[in-house]
């Protein structure tokens, strides 16, 4: 089966309101021309995510997803936010399990399965970020890292529900470093979850499952990793609040 290419951009804590407005007016106009065919996602800070699902909606581009969202439903959680409120700003989707969210703010795997759940519950996307740091890959335990956090993290869903969430591998190693996985490394561990989706939930599943690359993917190296027959597409940090740079790979995702 051939899986569509997504693109998806994290702008991670930048921009202020005004520079926010500007970077969707240059990435509308730039879009509207290009018309790149993958799915683009932008995932700006929280304060902007309704001027951006306003934008979406009028003029169907991209569409939005969350940096992060609670672990619970509602009610005494004082600064967060949740996904009935995401969803009712109509952002379609959530990046979950970041490694600066793990690392910065101890998210563990348990915590993770329990955000997956809730976007699951009101029809957001997660959009599942595993990945090693370096230590982890230089003593070979990359793949034994990453079966534990697609494990813990995803492996309760039913088959339906993983069906709806998107995988991103994203090297710790390689995240706002300029260090980025070569194709090969990247088509590996690609290849290697979808084999563990393979395993647990068969091959159908396996084959339709969008699993991203994140670190340092940029627009002179987003098409060889494209390339690769598992890489469906990025997760894409410091060159997603570059519209050229932005939309340059999404072109080459288009291809
Ligand atoms: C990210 O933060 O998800 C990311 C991939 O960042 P960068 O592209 O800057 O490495």
């Amino acid at each position: 089966m051939k899986r569509n290419k997504i693109v998806a951009g994290n702008w991670k804590m930048n921009l202020d309101f005004d520079e926010a407005q500007m970077l969707i007016e240059d990435l509308e106009n730039l879009l509207d021309d290009k018309q790149p065919s993958c799915e683009v996602i932008i995932c700006p800070p929280f304060p902007y995510l309704e001027l951006a699902t306003d934008e979406a909606t009028e003029h169907e581009l991209f569409e939005v997803g969350a940096q992060n969202v609670s672990a619970f439903d509602s009610g005494a959680y004082t600064g967060e936010v949740s996904a009935k409120m995401l969803d009712s700003i109509g952002v379609s989707c959530c990046i979950i399990g970041h490694s600066e969210r793990r690392k910065y703010f101890n998210e563990d795997n348990a915590t993770l399965a329990q955000k997956v759940n809730q976007s699951l519950k009101y029809e957001i996307v997660p959009i599942f970020c595993v990945g090693e740091v370096l230590e982890e890959r230089e003593k070979g335990i990359h793949f034994d890292v990453i079966r534990k956090q697609i494990e813990e993290g995803l492996f309760h869903l039913e088959a339906a529900d993983l069906e709806n969430v998107i995988i991103a591998y994203e090297p710790v190693w390689a995240i706002g470093t300029g260090k980025t996985a070569t194709p090969a490394q990247a088509q590996e561990v690609h290849a290697f979850i979808r084999g563990l989706i393979k395993e647990k939930y068969g091959e159908d599943l396996a084959d339709q499952q969008h699993i991203l690359y994140g670190g340092s993917c940029n627009a002179k190296n987003a098409a060889e990793l494209f390339a690769q027959p598992d890489v469906d597409g990025g997760l894409i940090g410091g060159a997603s609040l570059k519209a050229e740079d932005f939309v340059s790979i999404c072109e080459q995702a288009s291809k």
